[in-house]
């Protein structure tokens, strides 16, 4: 099946390259010159465990080809995949221009019968939208007699699993009114389904709305168990005991219940405010997704209010030790990274930083610049001189340091956990002066 993936970013490429895997014959467009003569060498821009072995053999194969040339793209293919960025409006909404604009050269690009599948996270009634759009230029054009469908077939993938997970999806959604779209999806996506997982058929609008809802709930999940974290440092409870407590309990479930420095990445962040402005523009109040932005945001200053209290609000001419930058383990993606604000506001109040990631040090010099901050290529070696260590991405390499060498190195035994990877009483027989949160 011929198809057409726009937007070649972490959803658009792993989704391009797992059809393309599954024998389809793929083009994967972008804007972005650069980035396309880059994938065409078989250079991946992004890190994604698997994804570059992957692209390699489907470019070698010439199933998947990249290029900038939409109309070609678009007049060749039956399915075209949305897959561009919705990023954060100034209030919050998604930014709807990129998807719109792709929109647009869909409408006058087509010349046969199309099936439009949106997977950038929308807001409900996005589809909508697109289809107005396809049909002006259409109209412009005379053309308005070509039949066209839009789907909503938003994507679940995780960054630093997105490989597999878009192999082995837990679920497909597909939201569309139309039966010819519905069973040329079943059949692209049959291959990705054979382990039993459902195909879930459904209207758009609850399709796009699905998206939404799965990130806000996962996002309440960990800024409740943020705000209990409070609650533990102020009575001695542990959160790590509450968590395997209420976890264990079959109707709640163990996953995205860590307490932490809170959530980050593309995703969490942006699209629980795009879902309290949707309810902000149908007139309707959502108090739940703003108490669950406002306490995540909370985090990253309760975690700075820990590193304040020890140095008793003095850290002019200190240095500290970051280990992890990315937003979570397995991803260089940095966006709305915790790291970020903390980093931020250690250097505003004079701290000498030094960073070690294992694969986001390109990412960071990009975001954070190069002022009281030194990049280094060794987890060991950023704590020379170090008054303090911050540990705050889980990538596993940081659960079993050598503590004898680190105490060998840093001036000060010295650590601030925002990701509870050690065991209080552990570290405090260690000789280290250790705080995580709400234990
Ligand atoms: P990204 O920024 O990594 O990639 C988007 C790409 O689209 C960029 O390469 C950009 O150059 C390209 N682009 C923009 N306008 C274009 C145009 N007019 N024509 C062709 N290409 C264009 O974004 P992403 O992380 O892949 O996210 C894409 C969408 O998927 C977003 O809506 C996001 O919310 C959603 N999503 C992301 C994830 C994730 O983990 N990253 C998971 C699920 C859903």
């Amino acid at each position: 099946m011929k198809i057409a993936v726009i937007g070649s970013g972490y959803v658009g490429l792993v989704t391009g390259t797992c059809l393309a895997e599954m024998g389809n014959e793929v083009i994967c467009l972008d804007i972005d010159q650069a980035k396309i003569n880059s994938l065409n060498k078989g250079i991946i821009p992004i890190y994604e465990p698997g994804l570059t072995e992957m692209v390699k053999t489907n470019l070698a194969e010439g199933r998947l080809n990249f290029s900038t040339n939409l109309p070609r793209a678009i007049k060749e293919s039956l399915f075209v995949f949305i897959a561009v960025g919705t990023p954060p409006g100034e209030d919050g909404s998604a930014d709807l221009q990129y998807v719109l604009d792709v929109a647009r050269e869909i409408g006058s690009s087509m010349e046969k019968y199309l099936i439009v599948i949106n997977k950038s996270t929308v807001p409900v009634g996005t589809a909508q939208k697109v289809r107005q759009v396809i049909e002006q230029q259409l109209a412009t054009r005379q053309k308005s007699k070509f039949k066209f469908d839009v789907v909503s077939n938003p994507e679940f993938l995780r960054e630093g699993e997105a490989v597999n997970d878009f192999l082995e999806p837990d679920r497909v959604i597909i939201g569309t009114d139309s039966s010819e779209a519905s069973e040329h999806l079943r059949e692209l996506y049959a291959p990705f389904v054979e382990n039993g997982n459902p195909i879930l058929f459904m209207d758009i609008l609850s399709a796009e709305l699905t998206k939404y809802a799965a990130n806000a709930m996962l996002a309440s999940r960990i800024s409740f168990m943020n705000e209990l974290s409070h609650l533990c440092d102020a009575t001695g409870a542990n959160i790590e005991m509450v968590r395997r407590g209420i976890g264990s309990d079959n109707r709640i479930g163990m996953p995205f219940l860590h307490a932490g420095l809170g959530y980050g990445g593309s995703c969490f962040p942006k699209d629980v405010k795009a879902l309290i402005q949707t309810f902000k523009e149908k007139k309707l109040d959502s108090y739940l997704l703003s108490a669950v932005s406002k306490v995540n945001q909370r985090q990253r200053d309760y975690f700075l209010s820990k590193i304040l209290n020890y140095f008793k609000n003095d850290l002019s001419g200190l240095t500290m030790a970051v280990w992890g930058l990315a937003f979570k383990p397995h991803t260089d993606d940095m966006r709305e990274a915790p790291s970020i604000d903390v980093i931020n506001a250690l250097r505003s109040r004079g701290v000498k930083i030094k960073v070690y990631d294992p694969v986001a040090i390109k990412t960071a010099r990009k975001i954070l610049g190069e002022e009281q901050i030194e990049y280094l290529e060794d987890e060991y070696e950023v704590l020379t001189g170090a008054e303090a260590l911050l540990l705050l991405t889980e990538w596993p390499q940081f659960k079993r340091p050598d503590f004898n060498r680190v105490k060998s190195i840093m001036k000060k035994n010295l650590i601030f956990d925002g990701r509870n990877q050690y065991r209080p009483q552990k570290m405090k027989e260690l000789g280290f002066t250790y705080f995580s949160i709400g234990r």
